[in-house]
């Protein structure tokens, strides 16, 4: 049962929120925690800040709400870190940093923020200004109607044709594949309850995908058109090997339908074998032994090796992942946090 269909169905408003219960949330102190990995981004920090600060000032004008945002530097060469501490310095009131020792990913980066949050409504966005910091408000809109999660659709995505075709593709393989029901599982503007976060937090998973992890927890999702923009400046942080990485985090963390179709497969082409050498052991009998055909059984021995090789491969994403989990290293390490103790006395805010 998909999260959109659980929300829908017969459990009526005099139920207790068993399920959400079970996770003891924190008090969240703040309204709405902004959490945003960086990774290199020194030279769009300062253009993201003069469009992020002012966003977040009007919304908590306008709709009387408390913000945070938690930068999460990812290991960044650049001067990024520092970058964000003397943004840290400039409005110590809003904003905390946490760095990490080395480069885990963008995920790991936002997982690292998400323990860290002290926001009821906890809001995730890239660095790179390709998600307008402005639409913040219309995420936190829909998560104050009542949802527990909003997703996010790109108008009119702007990335190269060959991106947009890959996860076009990919987001159907994994919409055949599991339960998740992301129309654009690539946009990473998002909002999520409180509770989900938290539920998130206990999962201590290695290599995962936080908006498919954030689905199968939620009751009531939503998703909502955002802009897209071409990245401010700089480039993609992933290379086409760590897309591909990410992808199969989606496809093996979320689903072991590839290894069932992978039973499926070997067990169709040993029939299908089996046809074959009888087939061929009659025609011996028969018609007498063959000589030729040397290369189709060439090409049917490296067609079968191929699939072979698949399928041990297939098998070794999910036995890494497994190996990954067991070994129980940390999954990151947190060399610095820059953030104000709680009870540390409020003062009017710089800009
Ligand atoms: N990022 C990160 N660690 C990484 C790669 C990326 O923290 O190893 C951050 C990056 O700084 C940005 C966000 O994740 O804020 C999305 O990265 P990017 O814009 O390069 O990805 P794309 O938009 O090309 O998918
Ligand atoms: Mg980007």
């Amino acid at each position: 049962m998909t999260p959109l269909e659980r929300s829908s169905s017969a459990v009526g408003a005099d139920w207790p929120p068993a399920a959400q219960a079970a996770v003891p949330a924190r008090v969240p102190t703040v309204d709405v925690s902004v959490v945003i990995p960086v990774y290199n981004e020194a030279d769009g920090l300062q253009q993201l800040f003069d469009r992020l600060y002012p966003a977040l000032d009007a919304m908590a004008r306008d709709r009387a709400l408390t913000y945070e945002v938690v930068f999460v530097d990812d290991g960044s060469r650049d001067r990024s870190a520092m970058i964000l501490s003397d943004r840290y310095r400039a409005r110590p009131d809003v904003t905390r940093v946490v760095l990490f020792n080395a480069n885990y990913g963008q995920h790991a980066a936002i997982m690292a923020g998400f323990e860290r949050v002290r926001g009821a409504i906890v809001v995730t966005l890239d660095a790179d200004l390709q998600n307008p910091p402005e639409e913040i408000v219309k995420l936190v809109d829909a998560m104050r109607a009542g949802h527990d999660y909003v997703g996010t659709i790109r108008r009119d995505r702007q990335d190269a044709a060959w991106r947009k075709t890959a996860s076009r593709a990919m987001n159907r393989l994994r919409e055949r594949i599991t339960h998740i029901t992301m129309t654009d599982q690539g946009c990473m503007l998002r909002a999520y309850d409180r509770r989900i976060v938290e539920t998130i937090n206990q999962c201590r998973e290695i290599n995962t995908f936080i908006p498919a992890l954030a689905y199968t927890f939620a009751n009531d999702p939503i998703e909502i058109e955002v802009g897209h923009a071409e990245r401010a400046v700089g480039e993609s942080k992933y290379s086409l090997y760590a897309l591909i990485r990410l992808n199969f985090d989606l496809v093996t963390g979320f689903s072991v339908v590839p290894l069932q179709a992978f039973s499926l497969i070997g067990a169709l082409l040993s029939i299908a074998s089996a046809v074959l050498v009888v087939v061929l052991a009659l025609r011996r009998i028969f018609v007498g032994p063959e000589a030729e055909g040397l290369f189709t059984l060439f090409g049917i021995a490296f067609f079968l090796i191929g699939v072979t090789l698949l399928g041990i491969g297939l098998l070794g994403e999910y036995v890494g992942r497994i190996y990954e989990e067991v070994r129980g290293r940390p999954r990151w390490i947190v060399q610095a946090v820059l953030e104000r103790r709680s009870d540390e006395p409020r003062s009017p805010a710089a800009t």
